[in-house]
């Protein structure tokens, strides 16, 4: 298995530290919001990192934080905390909206057939591990109290710097525009530990702690939550790539400052989903959701395909028009499985799923290259051999893709209800002789594969594929 390590921006060999066994960490949600479908393309993204190492026989252990406090507007140490914003703007306590976006997201990841990690942690419930770590982080000198707050003082490690291409001098305040001058810190690029005063609104949420009453910083929680269920030694580590800095780098300082060693060997991370005017971000208000999609009648695992048509480190932009073209290309494929399944003869031929299996692995193995993996999945249903066999190849192939492949489908009530109301507005246009706008709703239809029969016994409707 080949894979792109940011730490070395070179393409390696993937040598977990302990035989088979990999241990593997995602940087969560933050649950003020629901998940985009930018979020969720990490996420996916993952998730086949995930299923194709479990394909080549390894066994992961992977934890997953939930972030519910310390998340400042900002990724550094400025702004509102992300959770405090989001209780205000819906008039419910934070830990309220924790669950409540906490339940959605993982909805959404059941929709895209995106595995729950075994190990989900809310980063509210290790307070005593964050305090652990940061009493550790004074006594062995790289963090200072200043001010009510503890911070972690960079100066402290030789290679601060060494996941990202950011250099020292653009962490001057005027550099950039999210640092901002701290008078408390002893370098501008110094982060915060433990808060007991913040110039922004209180928290809900505080502890007791031997500095005071206060909340820890975002990244704390992610280095003490992967080092208490994962260990000392994690072999991958993954995020989108805006987690590259601050909030990796600054996981790396915490965690080798705390163990003395090297703690993380892999950092695996997901390019941006953007729209056409930039990147998709939680902050910009309106955004897209799985829900929306399914309101406006697509499959989720049609987006899921989408994402798997391109490489994880290329930026994606997302278009209705490339969404459409690759809902119809699921549908396709769907219905091309349904006819095999329907006529499925012939004894397996092992020489030939020996061979295609090789591909997909060779795909896969080659820094996750999903749309090969996909190219290679097109060239069996072309296969001059039986249907049993372009079967067991597809089944296989589907451990990793999760497209439900296989699977009959069942009309989701969202999309019921979209088609039905679609049928009702048709009906309507109908009946005031609006043909033109009875028409385009029809042709909407027909877009997404969905097919408008009008019957004596009423308007029904049938899915391609
Ligand atoms: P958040 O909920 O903001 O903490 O983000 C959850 C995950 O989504 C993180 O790994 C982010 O790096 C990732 N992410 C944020 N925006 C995007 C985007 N537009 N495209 C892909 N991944 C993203
Ligand atoms: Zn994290």
């Amino acid at each position: 298995m080949k894979l792109y390590n940011t730490k070395s921006k070179l393409v390696e060999e993937f040598i977990p530290n302990n035989d088979k066994e990999v241990k593997l960490y995602t940087c969560g949600p933050t649950v003020y919001h629901y998940a985009h479908i930018g979020n969720l393309r990490s996420y996916i993204m993952e998730d086949v990192l995930e299923k194709t190492l479990n394909y080549l026989g390894y066994n992961v252990t992977r934890c997953m934080n939930i972030t519910d406090v310390g998340h400042l507007s900002s990724d550094s140490d400025t702004g509102e905390d992300k959770m405090l914003k989001g209780a205000k703007r819906e008039n419910k306590t934070v830990l309220e909206i924790a669950k409540m976006y906490t339940d959605a997201f993982f909805e959404d990841c059941k929709k895209l057939n995106i595995k729950k990690p075994e190990i989900v942690a809310p980063a509210t419930e290790h307070i005593p591990d964050y305090i652990k770590v940061i009493e550790k982080l004074l006594e062995k000198g790289y963090a200072y109290q200043s001010n009510g707050n503890i911070y972690f003082d960079i100066t402290k490690l030789d290679d601060y710097y060494s996941l990202t291409n950011h250099k020292e001098d653009e962490m001057v305040v005027g550099a950039r525009e999210d640092v901002e001058e701290d008078l408390d810190k002893k370098n501008p690029g110094d982060f915060v530990l433990w808060f007991t005063k913040s110039k922004f609104d209180d928290q809900e949420l505080k502890w007791n702690s031997p500095w005071g009453i206060g909340y820890p910083g975002w990244h704390i929680e992610c280095s003490c939550i992967s080092m208490k269920y994962l260990g000392e030694f994690l072999d991958i580590h993954c995020g989108g790539v805006d987690n590259i800095f601050p909030h990796h780098t600054n996981e790396i300082a915490q965690s080798e400052g705390y163990l003395g060693h090297k703690w993380c060997n892999y950092w695996f991370h997901v390019e941006h989903l953007n729209d056409s005017t930039g990147k998709m971000s939680k902050s910009k208000g309106e955004f897209l959701t799985v829900s929306l999609l399914l309101e406006k009648g697509y499959n989720p695992l049609a987006y899921r395909m989408f994402c798997l048509e391109s490489h994880y480190r290329k930026q994606l932009v997302f278009t209705y028009e490339g969404l459409d073209n690759t809902a119809n290309a699921y549908d396709k494929l769907k219905n091309r499985v349904k006819k095999l399944k329907e006529n499925a003869v012939g004894e397996v031929d092992f020489e030939v799923v020996k061979i295609y299996k090789q591909k997909f692995v060779d795909a896969l193995s080659n820094d996750l290259n999903t749309a090969l993996a996909l190219t290679t999945l097109f060239e069996v249903l072309k296969l001059d051999t039986n249907n049993k066999t372009k079967l067991c190849l597809i089944e296989d192939f589907d451990k990793v893709l999760s497209l439900d492949l296989l699977k009959e489908d069942e009309i989701d009530s969202n999309l019921l209800e979209y088609i039905n109301q679609m049928i009702k507005k048709r009906n309507e246009a109908k009946q005031n002789k609006d043909y033109e706008i009875a028409d385009a709703i029809r042709n909407e239809l027909l877009e997404k594969g969905i097919i408008i029969k009008d019957t004596r016994e009423g308007t029904t409707f049938e899915l391609r594929g």
